[in-house]
């Protein structure tokens, strides 16, 4: 399969991916948008900018978005990836929202992370 052109296109290969790789406990979709506002209470830089990221659950469904635009580089998206699927992976476990970045969070991030950079997870993932 070609090289994924589009960042956008790069993120929804990953999550493929991902979805049999790394799977959820609910059906996680991810949608690619421009902008993810910051939390209230943000300010300055950080609120212009928003988020990278977020991940919430809507009954058995984990929806995914991460923000893809000019001028966020390619492996910021692909790290944003990876750390929101962290947190769909343990939507079962975590009693808050999701969200908290606590050991099973830091666990889970961990071996997704290493299967992607270092366990041939980046090439792997080009043939989904
Ligand atoms: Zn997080």
């Amino acid at each position: 399969m070609p090289a994924a052109r589009s960042n956008r296109d790069r993120i929804l290969q990953i999550s493929r991916w991902l979805a049999v790789t790394f799977p959820t406990p609910y059906p996680t979709t991810v949608r690619c948008v421009k902008k993810i506002a910051a939390p209230p209470g943000v300010k300055g830089v950080e609120r212009r900018i928003g988020c990278q990221g977020e991940t919430y659950q809507d009954g058995r469904k984990i929806i995914i978005r991460i923000a893809v635009r000019r001028g966020i580089p390619r492996m910021s998206t692909v790290d944003t990836l990876l750390h929101e699927w962290a947190h769909a992976l343990l939507a079962d476990q975590e009693q808050e929202a999701i969200g908290g970045h606590d050991v099973a969070w830091g666990k889970a991030f961990g071996k997704i992370y290493h299967r992607y950079i270092d366990d041939g997870g980046y090439k792997a993932s080009e043939d989904y």
